[in-house]
């Protein structure tokens, strides 16, 4: 490949961070990480953060710690990575799919309420491609109806709704850490929340279940190993110290595609809505209406033979093959999302892209476009 879909951003101050405590006995459960979860709570600004092996880990968690379980539902999206509507399914609840807003492809809060009932226990909305935008809407709705909403913000760190930051909207909310995120620890996720309870839950159910304060085998509830190393921590502390470098580079290569790409009356490319500041996961463009999934493959396809790492991010979760069986999903229900996941082209997307590499995509993408119209 000559362009890579995503890049870690690592310096020589994150390499010194993880070798500094290869060199200490603590290699877990040390000082890096309640420093690391302080420093998480801070930026976010939230009481708690509870770090993690990894944001499905988190999501898991916050279903567990508020208690939902068999015969239970929760509202969430079908436009989103597998992980969000999976952590629903671990502990034995349904999802309850809503179809998205076609602008922003969040989850339609319009939609939301029709599909509330006496068995919904919560709401699993996500920051899609770190967008924010309608996340007021949403837990206006959530708090009309006294439910929770777990904030699955593992695509929107760095991401801002008139002011207010992605992971302060959930009664909890998650981040995740894998090298395609805006900021990396190898692997990692983490739990915010203002609730000490469910802190206090989350902090045990990550540890075996031990207690607060309880002896290193004294376990108070099934529990799990969900540790975060000091190793990840530390690069975590040196990658959040640098969010707002780390955030202005991103931003800079959107601006460098929304540019080059404006005049392109066949694409569709994304914007921040009015009160949205986004720290993009990933930048999506779409194909309009009147192409075809076999043409918008074909721009794939001819884009990857010129060394050019693309993704279709993503496909309907519900269409899954084990999802689609257990919940008798045939295609159709959900119109909006089938028709926004058809035309998706994830581009290569992150910190260091130069500008020419940005034109070489651009150009790239055009010509492919232009051949897959001569597709059937
Ligand atoms: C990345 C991601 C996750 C979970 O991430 P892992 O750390 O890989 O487990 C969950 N939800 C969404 C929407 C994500 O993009």
């Amino acid at each position: 490949m000559r362009i890579h879909l995503s890049r870690p951003d690592i310096t020589e101050k994150e390499i010194n961070a993880v070798t500094n405590v290869l060199r200490t006995p603590n290699l877990s459960l040390g000082p890096k990480l309640p420093e690391f979860e302080s420093a998480f709570a801070k930026y976010i600004g939230r009481e708690h953060a509870i770090a993690v092996n990894s944001g499905t880990s988190a999501l898991f968690l916050c279903v567990s710690a508020l208690n939902i379980g068999p015969g239970d539902e929760v509202i969430t999206t079908p436009f989103t990575f597998i992980a969000s509507s999976n952590s629903i399914m671990m502990v034995g609840a349904k999802p309850v799919f809503v179809d998205i807003d076609p602008t922003n492809l969040n989850i339609d809060p319009a939609q939301i309420e029709s599909k509330i009932t006496n068995k919904t226990k919560a709401i699993l909305p996500v920051e899609v491609f770190g967008n924010p935008a309608g996340f007021d809407k949403i837990c206006e709705i959530a708090l009309k109806h006294g439910l929770p909403v777990i904030e699955d913000s593992c695509e929107a760190l760095g991401s801002e709704l008139n002011g207010k930051k992605a992971g302060k909207f959930g009664r909890m909310s998650v981040f995740a850490f894998y090298p395609n995120k805006q900021i990396t620890t190898g692997e990692g996720g983490m739990i915010l929340t203002d609730d000490d309870d469910l802190a206090d839950m989350c902090v045990s159910l990550r540890n075996q279940g031990r207690g607060k304060g309880g002896g290193w085998l004294d376990h108070e509830r099934l529990g799990y190993n969900f540790r975060l190393s000091d190793i990840n921590c530390a690069l975590g502390i040196v990658q959040l110290s640098r969010i707002n470098e780390l955030k202005a580079k991103r931003k800079q290569v959107a601006k460098w595609y929304q540019q080059m790409l404006a005049d392109d009356e066949r694409l569709i490319v994304p914007t921040e809505a009015d009160g949205c500041d986004v720290n993009w996961f990933v930048f999506v463009v779409r194909l309009v209406d009147k192409f075809t999934l076999e043409q918008r493959n074909s721009v794939l396809t001819a884009m990857r033979d010129q060394g050019i790492q693309v993704k279709n991010y993503f496909p309907p979760v519900l269409l899954q093959p084990f999802m689609a069986q257990r919940f008798d999903i045939k295609g159709g229900e959900f119109p909006v999302t089938e028709s926004v996941c058809k035309s998706t082209i994830s581009l290569p997307f992150y910190n260091n892209l130069s500008k020419d590499e940005v034109a070489v995509v651009c150009k790239t993408l055009k010509g492919a476009i232009d051949s897959s119209l001569h597709t059937t």
